[in-house]
């Protein structure tokens, strides 16, 4: 897809410059904000249809930011840019609604991709079937088909493949997986999240152990790319 208004928040003069016009050519109109005060207020009053995010800004933070946004209900996808070597600001962000990331520095045609992907997936509807590979998963009728015979899923398994399914190509944590598939009120150690993803990657991976549609995003979590 091409085009859409994009909302840079970041602070580092250069890089803004550098993404505004790989994005400009790319066919984005593209926003920009320097802090975080007027960050917030530009997504709030632009209507952005994606916000590059950076995590340490003046005034108020990235976390604070995707707070804030999806405190009020605002579904417009996010993308961190974050420093390397910051696996738990990842985490916090990502568990504060941030929908993916991108590490510093990144190579502008992976950024590009990353915004492309959401920016399509954001104005998919969710629908009750969802086609991945040869399988065809039934989120209505709790079914799941490879190549037209069911397949055998655990109540978890169903549930944690139709919670990745939901969430194509994000970043997903193990708490986000924990509260959607779990719930709160149930104890489960992130080692029950593991042991469930490694039942259902042996029965939708032609190689569990080099898998490509739940792919693990190490130190973070796990990515669904159905491809
Ligand atoms: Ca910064």
């Amino acid at each position: 897809m091409k085009g859409g208004r994009l909302l840079i928040v970041e602070d580092e003069p250069a890089l803004i410059r550098g993404l505004k016009d790989s994005f400009t050519s790319r066919g984005y109109e593209v926003l920009t904000a320097a802090d975080g005060e007027s960050g917030l207020q530009l997504a709030f009053s632009a209507d952005p249809d994606l916000i590059l995010l950076d995590i340490m800004l003046p005034r108020v933070n990235g976390f604070e930011i995707c707070r804030a946004i999806r405190a009020h209900n605002l579904e417009t996808p996010i993308l961190m840019l974050t420093a390397k070597g910051q696996e738990e600001d990842i985490i916090l962000g990502l568990n504060l609604g941030a929908d993916d990331y991108i590490t510093k520095p990144f190579r502008i045609g992976e950024l590009a991709a990353r915004a492309n992907a959401l920016l399509r997936r954001s104005k998919l509807k969710p629908a009750d079937i969802c086609r991945f590979g040869d399988f065809e998963l039934d989120t209505a009728a709790h079914r799941l088909f490879r190549r037209g015979i069911e397949v055998e899923l655990t109540a978890k398994e169903f549930k944690l493949l139709s919670h990745f399914a939901s969430r194509p190509g994000r970043a997903l944590t193990r708490t986000d997986i924990l509260n959607a598939v779990w719930g709160h009120s149930v104890i489960v150690t992130p080692r029950s999240i593991d042991r469930c993803v490694a039942t259902l990657r042996a029965k939708v991976e032609q190689d569990p152990h080099r898998p490509a549609f739940i792919q693990t995003i190490r130190d973070i979590g796990y990515r669904f790319e159905p491809g």
